[in-house]
């Protein structure tokens, strides 16, 4: 601060010093008084531990924020001198505050689209299943659709027969209900929906496709194959209203959850359009950082680098696709999978549709971040990146700062890992893909490939920049999931399994880092966030206890309790 506004902040506080005092609880302890200097911050959290992510100072007791920056970090008596004027000051006993989490990888609208459909994946019995439905289909307004996805007879233990309409008519009577069966090519619908479909006992099966009857031919509810599609074809749909509320709701549950930013894997103009919309609105409730997919970069290249001056909406790469996932086996490997006699697949994109893209992104300064998740893919496209810086001229480059990433990048042999460094590449990985996929990792990969599978605290050795993410709505998108996953490498129950290698799991100080000021590098941003620091922007999370000493199950029920994005409180748990 100059002094001459150092000054006029003495004069307003002195001038307003009856309101100084009455409005800063608790009072006359920490106030500041007259004889102090008083320099009213617009949000005060204090009596706590922070954690700021920055290693010259790893914890504090307070932070003050003016404007959307941080203008304090240091003990609870430095910071009396915050807790002034209309200083909104929060004592945060029992919480601990954090440097705002960044999710590196997740996607948007679908975490939003998730909020309106019901997943019954994981359910043990009919019963349960259809008590889920209607416990859903209450939440639902009369006229509207009832929708959900995965449920599946063969794993209930009651009673394993397909569901149909007599199962949800009782309590859906004016809800037109549709539930896909988890192997999406058959699905639950209700008499509601096969009467707006006009579907009755006269309708003939289509072609490949079979309306379920009863023995005087009325159908069932019960409808398979291309029989579902009279009832896709009257689904809500897909309108700029719908895409945008659930651009909101993905919003508002991220922030629900602490995360401060969240960077998207494949944002296409259609949601970023409508995301300009919602910032221009002021209803941005964490900042996002998005990739543009790869089918339209043209239009990316086009229009360039779009940002909004408050740093909550960052549009700034290109997302492609290689190969596929490991669970499947359309990962690309080296060698042949472990359990089958081949090796994967890519090409998803061809290296003759990305090498254009490519070169015209080194001269633009567009990041470039690939989903890679087999070993084969990973070195193909560290070959590929650097073929193409060779390619075109350094003096030709937008800048020489690329930060190129790598998606996924689960299985990284050695050698390859000292290509990262080397060609100053990303990975950007998520601790919940690793605990998931190493239930079936072991098959797929065998013994000597595990030993770099999800390689987590390997990278970090090398002195690479670990982005960590979620891949939500793949995963559930929450940071105490991933944070647990990272530093424990274990299942959500606290079971591993063989060959899950302990030691690749993560420390508490790197697994912060990785959801707070690496993702900030990997965004271009850690000069303005990522940790808390006098001048970057006021992003924090605060749960109910202290992720970096308690049990680490207990990390799986630490209660969200407020996030703060640019000084603004965009969730606070009033309970
Ligand atoms: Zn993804």
């Amino acid at each position: 601060m100059n002094k001459l506004a150092f000054a006029a902040s003495l004069l307003s506080c002195a001038s307003l010093l009856v309101a100084c005092s009455d409005n800063s609880p608790p009072t006359s302890a920490i106030v500041a008084s007259s004889d102090e200097q008083c320099d009213a911050a617009d949000l005060v959290l204090h009596n706590t531990t922070v954690y700021t992510a920055n290693d010259a100072q790893w914890t504090a007791d307070a932070v003050a924020s003016k404007d959307g920056r941080i203008v304090f970090v240091g003990s609870n008596t430095d910071a009396r001198r915050y807790m002034c004027g209309s200083a909104n000051v929060i004592d945060m006993a029992g919480n601990t505050v954090y440097a705002g989490f960044t999710d590196s990888h997740q996607h948007l609208e679908g975490i939003g689209r998730r909020t309106k459909t019901l997943s019954l994946f994981g359910i043990a019995t009919l019963q349960e299943t259809v008590q889920t439905i209607e416990n859903w289909a209450d939440t639902i307004p009369e006229g509207e659709w009832v929708l959900g996805r995965g449920w599946i007879e063969r794993e209930w233990t009651d009673q394993q027969r397909f569901l149909d309409k007599s199962d949800v008519d009782a309590f859906t009577a004016n809800k037109p209900l549709y539930m896909p069966r988890a192997d999406g090519v058959s699905a639950l619908v209700n008499s509601r929906a096969l009467e707006l479909a006009g579907v009755t006992r006269d309708t003939p099966d289509p072609e490949g496709g079979r309306f379920e009857r009863d023995l005087d031919g009325n159908p069932t509810g019960y409808v398979l194959a291309n029989a579902m599609n009279v009832f896709r074809d009257i689904l809500p749909p897909e309108t700029d209203a719908y895409l945008k509320d659930n651009l909101l709701r993905g919003l508002q549950a991220n922030a629900a959850l602490g995360w401060t930013q969240t960077q998207d894997a494949g944002m296409s103009y259609r949601l970023v359009d409508l995301l300009q919309e919602i910032h221009a609105e002021g209803d941005m409730a964490h900042r996002v950082y998005a990739a543009i997919p790869i089918a339209e970069a043209s239009e990316m290249l086009s229009r360039g680098r779009q940002t909004t001056a408050d740093d909550l909406f960052d549009v700034r790469g290109i997302k492609v696709f290689i190969d596929g996932t490991l669970g499947s086996r359309g990962a690309a490997l080296i060698n042949n999978y472990s359990d089958a006699d081949h090796n994967g697949f890519m090409n998803r994109t061809t290296k003759e549709e990305l090498v254009p893209v490519l070169h015209a992104a080194l001269r633009q300064g567009i990041q470039i971040e690939t989903h890679v998740i087999g070993d084969r893919a990973v070195r193909t496209l560290l070959d590929w990146y650097d073929e193409a810086y060779n390619a075109v001229p350094r003096n030709e480059w937008a800048s020489e700062d690329l930060r190129w990433r790598m998606e996924h990048a689960q299985i990284i042999p050695p050698s390859d890992q000292q290509r990262f460094v080397e060609l100053g590449v990303l990975p950007s990985m998520q601790p919940s893909h690793g605990i998931g996929d190493l239930n079936f990792a072991p098959d797929r990969l065998g013994a000597d490939r595990l030993g770099y599978a999800y390689p987590w605290q390997q990278l970090v050795d090398q002195g690479l920049m670990i982005l960590g993410g979620s891949d939500a709505p793949v995963e559930a998108g929450d940071p105490r999931i991933e944070f647990y996953a990272a530093i424990t490498r274990k299942r959500l129950d606290g079971t591993d399994g063989p060959g899950w290698h302990p030691e690749l799991a993560v420390s508490r100080a790197t697994a912060l880092k990785m959801f707070t000021l690496w993702p900030a590098h990997g965004a271009f941003q850690e000069d303005i966030r990522g940790s808390i620091e006098i001048g970057k922007y006021a992003d924090f999370t605060v749960f109910d206890r202290d992720l970096m000493t308690v049990e680490p199950q207990a990390i799986l029920t630490a209660q969200p309790v407020m996030t703060v994005v640019g000084g603004q409180i965009t969730y606070q748990n009033r309970q």
